[in-house]
Parts: structure tokens; sequence; C-alpha cells
């Protein structure tokens, strides 16, 4: 009704409504704009903007390899819908690096890219701090052309002029004082440089936000600073509870947190990366020690309300044959690129036949009925898996050894139950390889 009671309410039908009310739920549920109702006057039409604005703001950082997003979130809990913006993950740069090192510092940062369940996870952003002795604007620039999005972290006036002298318009992040942004808060806006200020209290992080939004900014951070990681973790709390709970739009933006107060950092990295930060910042540069917050972050980020899956079908790993054998699975990401990679490790080609579960693991698709005999036995017939082996056998996971009588009745194929884990499958597959007198 709020909306409702902003339209003109003449009923014209211009908007392709039958009436304003209709109108009116339809913009309440996304699927209209305000803005298409041309009757709709300026005061109005400004008030519906900011009713519709999203709680905590989303834009894009399109500086390095890849677009990614900040904000936008919709909930405080991942169960109760999803996670949109994964936290951007940065790496400091010490400062002092000669050209030389800087360039070798780059590539160890755009190395820290891994596959996992068919998914790339990547470092984004590449964070200096001002050394305070030189030319420091340079380092924009610099991270521009190695393929990173940069944050710039400095309180030096002549820094922060340089920077904001030289248009970038792909977002680069400048960390800076309050004082400084309050100086130069249009420039940054027309340098498409996108501020961030330190914050050691929620206080001080909803006047951060008052004045993001004072200087009519669609951009801006807030860097989350106090000494205290419990207090960290606190600000990064209510920065996702106040906006979407209380409407408090000020505390509405995405959020920083660069290099977590002792005693683990790494930990504290996770902790906050769990807690709602937008854009972690570490010390890090090694595999080892990257891979596992990437990995945290892409579980957190899926969407829980569709499993990842891989495409159902027939795969062939190696180069198999017709003596080679046949393991049935499901299409559940995590459950394919286990099985996969176990019978890579095997070291003997093989027919993978993947069933549409709608990504379900196999137990699961198993007790929904999505697994059963018939509808494995349809996708055998799919790919005319008899016909390519001279066997006549298939391999069903251990876990549901019971369907064996009923498919091969069905398929006519000798139905043979695997291992129940995916770990034992290299020694499965060696010993039915020696029983057939390959091994
Ligand atoms: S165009 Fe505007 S005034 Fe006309 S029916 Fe639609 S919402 Fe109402």
């Amino acid at each position: 009704m709020d909306i409702f009671k902003l339209l003109p309410r003449t009923n014209c039908r211009e908007c392709q409504s039958p009436s304003c009310l209709a109108f009116a739920m339809k913009v309440a549920a996304g699927k209209a704009s305000h803005r298409d109702c041309p009757h709709i006057d300026p005061g109005s039409a400004a008030t519906l903007e900011e009713m519709m604005e999203p709680p905590i703001l989303r834009f894009e950082i399109a500086g390095g390899r890849k677009r990614f997003a900040l904000g936008g979130e919709k909930v405080i809990y991942r169960h109760e819908e999803t996670f949109y913006s994964p936290t951007a993950v940065g790496v400091e740069i010490p400062p002092g690096l000669g050209e030389q090192e800087l360039k070798e510092k780059a590539a160890r940062i755009k190395a820290l890219s891994f596959e996992r369940v068919g998914q790339e996870l990547s470092v984004e952003m590449a964070a200096i701090e001002d050394p305070g002795d030189g030319d420091f604007a340079r380092y924009a620039g610099w991270a521009g052309q190695e393929g990173l999005a940069v944050i710039l972290k400095t309180g030096r006036p002549e820094s922060v002029e340089g920077i904001l002298s030289r248009p970038r318009g792909d977002g680069a992040v400048l960390y800076t004082t309050r004082e400084l942004f309050s100086r130069h808060a249009s420039q940054m806006a027309e340098a498409g440089v996108i501020p961030c200020l330190p914050v050691r209290s929620v206080q001080e992080a909803e006047e951060a936000g008052a004045m993001f939004r004072e200087a009519g900014l669609k951009k801006g951070i807030l860097g989350i600073c106090p000494d205290d990681f419990g207090q960290a973790l606190e600000i990064l709390y209510r920065c996702r509870l106040e906006p979407l709970a209380r409407r408090n739009r000020n505390l509405g933006f995405p959020t920083l947190i660069w290099d977590p107060p002792s005693p683990d950092r790494l930990f504290n990295a996770a902790a906050a990366i769990m807690k709602y930060a937008s854009i972690v910042v570490i010390d890090e540069d090694s595999p080892g020690r990257v891979l596992p917050l990437l990995t945290l972050r892409q579980n957190i980020f899926t969407d829980p309300r569709r499993p990842i899956q891989v495409e159902a079908k027939l795969y062939r790993i190696g180069d198999p044959g017709p003596q080679s054998p046949v393991l049935i699975t499901t299409n559940f990401s995590l459950t394919y690129f286990t099985v996969s990679q176990e019978i890579e490790a095997s070291r003997i080609p093989a027919f993978l036949l993947v069933i549409d579960t709608d990504g379900t693991s196999v137990l699961t698709a198993w007790s929904a009925d999505r697994f059963s005999p018939r509808i494995i036995n349809d996708w055998i017939v799919k790919h005319q898996v008899g016909g390519l082996i001279s066997h006549g056998r298939v391999v069903i996971p251990g876990h549901v050894a019971m369907l064996k009588d009923e498919l091969e009745e069905l398929s006519g194929l000798q139905v043979v139950a695997g291992p129940r884990e995916a770990q034992g499958i290299p020694e499965f597959l060696r010993k039915q390889a020696q029983e057939a007198g390959q091994g």
C-alpha cells in the first residue's frame, strides 16, 4: 500500500496494468519498475526510488581479470535464501618492492587460482598501503596492467590527489581518511574510484555510511579496523543485521577487513568470510594457506536451493575400450568429481555413466526415487552402454547394492556393487582388472 499511495491513482492503464493497485503489486514483487508509470510525479518517484533500493548496496568492481560484485545481500542466514556476492579476497603487497619484485608478487597472486568441483576459485585483488615515500599513485596503474583489482590505502593528501588525477573508471578502491574523503568525494565519483573509510565501532560505521549517503554516492565501503577481532565481528554482524531488519541504510554498505588482527590471522580471515565481510585482505600468498579460504568461501556462497551439478551423460575417463569398466553414479557435482578423480588415480580407463538426479547425491537420490533401477536402466539404454563393452558388466555405488537384482533383470547386464566410499575405487578397479586377466 505504501507504493500504491505514491502512484497517481487514476487507473489510466498506460503502464499495461489494469489499475494502479495492480501496478503497485507488480512493483512490490519486483516484476515492474515505478518508472513504467509515465504520470508519477518526480517527488514520489524519488521516494519510491529510495524505498526500492536494496537495504545493502550492491555494486561491481571491474578492475581485475574478472568483474565481481560486492554487497546486495538479502538475508542474515544463508538457509533463509542464499548469499549473493562472494567475499572478495585480496592479497597485501608489502611496501617498498622494486619493479621486478612487484611483477613476481603479482604473478604469485594471479597463480592463486584453483579448480574445485568444476568451478574456478581465485584471488581477486591486490592491496597496497602507501609507504609514504614516493609516487604512490603509480600503483593504481600497475595493478590494472597486471590484471588485478586494487585497494590503495593512503592518508597522504598528495597520494589521494595523484590517484584521482588518473581517471580509472574501473573501480579501484581508495581506502583513506574521512577528511580526505570529505575533500574529494565528488572527484572520487567522477574518477570511478570507490571510497573506503576506516571504522572502529558501529557508531563510526554509521557515520561513514551517512557520509557516503550525504555525498550521494552509490558506491562506498566500510573499512572495519578495530584492534580487537571480536569487536570487528560485532561490526560486521551489525552491518548485515541493521539494514535488513531495521532498514538502517547508513550501515547498508559492503565491508572490508584488512589483515584481521592476530593471534591467527588466517583463522580470523575465515571467520570474517563466514560473518559477512565483503572483502578480506590477507598477507598470505602461499597456495596451501589460501586454498582453504577460497574453499570455505565457495561452500558458503553456493546456493543451498540449487545443488551444484554436472552434466548428466556418459563420460570417458582415459581412453576406455570394450574391456573397460563402466561405473554409474549421480550428477551431484561433489560426487562426480570425487568418483572421477579416484578413477583417474587408478590409471584404469573407464566409462562413467552419470545419471541426472537433479544434482543430488547417491543416497539422497535413491531415497527420493531418482536413482531407481528403472531410471538407471533408461540411461543405460539411452547411451547404449551394452554395446560399448564386451564383458557385459556395470558397477553401481556400494551404498545402493540393493538395486542389483532389479537392475540386472531390467538391463540384462551383470551388476556389481562397487565400494561404498569413493576412495575404495582404485583398489576395486585394480582387483576387477586382475580378475579379468588384465592386471
Ligand atoms: S500508468 Fe500510472 S497512473 Fe496509469 S494505471 Fe499505471 S500506475 Fe496508475
